[in-house]
């Protein structure tokens, strides 16, 4: 739960507003209750399923955007629903409606929803004292909204930036080890839930250090981007690469077994043998396999592909080996799958 909170930006912020509105308006509910204003009693707790709904929706389908865009959508149009029962009191319920709004939807969405509320709100005009009020109310409500867009941006915008930096390779443009960790995580958790199938293969090129040995690290990075565009060409999109460290990358197939699983890197392995090159001949990479198995965790589904890489090298290198499942054989049982040009 709190891995959720801490990785989903959306989903903490409809989590603490949820929270906030339950113990914010859960007291007006029961005063209004206690004063025998049953109408305005009966609008808190319709307000109140609702947001509790887009939370619980929010957490239960991951659809943080839906449930985000809802709650925005709901809780301004609560406040104008307010202000028509109760007067003043929806004026002032609007205002943290209008902050938390760009927070929730999408930056167009948000400026949408609060110039509806604004203008609703105006169009009640039995609920200002007088034109001069109104009028405060909306340049309140618009420098608000203003200051809340600018803030909102900003913050995003830095986020972005913060999960590139945090999640990106620098050399190579792709994802690395940190993100692999979440990736895999999810991806164990769906074939957990709806029974998906995913294969990840362990890529290491062969005699890496001899190359920068011999032709200086700027070839053994040029090497390294060369392979990894390489792979993008050759893949998939819903395919994910991944530098698990050096000269070492992770491929996550989805949906991928057997037969599509051996061609796709059968054809990977002859792109490497054919391209990718260094000034004093062809570079070469090793493959080890796993399919994740039922109930099987993220260390011991990459335990199996590093122990086939570990036997790819062992045979040889520039083969492929695919691990069996641990019930197959012994534990550690991995077939020999090499495949040569002839
Ligand atoms: P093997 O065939 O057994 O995999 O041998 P290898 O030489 O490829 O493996 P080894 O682990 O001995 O060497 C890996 C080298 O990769 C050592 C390290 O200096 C180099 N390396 C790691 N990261 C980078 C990088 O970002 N750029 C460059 N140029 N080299 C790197
Ligand atoms: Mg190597
Ligand atoms: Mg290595």
């Amino acid at each position: 739960m709190f891995y959720r909170l801490k990785t989903d930006f959306r989903l903490s912020i409809i989590t603490l507003l949820g929270a906030s509105a339950i113990l914010g308006i859960t007291p007006f509910a029961v005063y209004r209750f206690l004063q025998g204003n049953l109408l305005a009693a009966v609008v808190d707790v319709v307000i109140l399923a609702g947001i509790v709904g887009s939370v619980a929706c929010a957490w239960v389908t991951g659809r943080t955007k839906r449930s985000g865009l809802f709650l925005a959508v709901m809780t301004s149009s609560s406040a104008v629903v307010v202000g028509a029962l109760t007067g003043e009191p929806g004026l002032f319920w609007l205002f943290p409606c209008l902050v938390t709004s760009f927070f929730l939807a999408s930056p167009r969405l948000a400026i949408l929803i609060n110039l509806s509320a604004i203008s609703a709100m105006m169009a009640q005009t039995e609920i200002f004292r007088s034109l001069v009020q109104m009028w405060s109310f909306a340049a309140g409500a618009v420098v608000v909204s203003a200051s809340a867009y600018v803030f909102a941006f900003r913050n995003e915008s830095q986020r972005e930036r913060l999960e590139h930096l945090a999640t990106i390779d620098p050399l190579t443009g792709v994802r690395n080890r940190r993100s692999m960790d979440q990736e895999l995580a999810w991806a164990v958790a769906n074939a957990d839930r709806s029974g998906g199938v995913y294969s990840i293969a362990l890529l290491d090129i062969d005699h890496f250090k001899q190359i920068n040995d011999r032709y200086g690290h700027g070839v053994g990075d040029s090497v390294l981007v060369e392979m990894v565009a390489l792979i993008q060409q050759h893949t998939r999109r819903t395919d994910r690469l991944f530098r698990y460290g050096g000269e070492e990358f992770v491929l996550l197939l989805p949906d991928t077994c057997d037969e599509g699983l051996k061609t796709v890197l059968n054809n990977l392995q002859q792109v490497l043998r054919k391209y990718l090159r260094h000034p004093g001949g062809t570079v070469t990479a090793s493959f080890g396999v796993a399919q994740l198995i039922k109930r099987e965790d993220v260390d011991a589904w990459l335990g199996r592909a590093d122990a086939a890489l570990y036997q790819a090298k062992e045979s040889g290198r520039d083969c492929i080996i695919y691990a069996q499942a641990p019930s197959e054989h012994t534990e550690k049982a991995a077939s020999r799958a090499e495949y040569s040009l002839t």
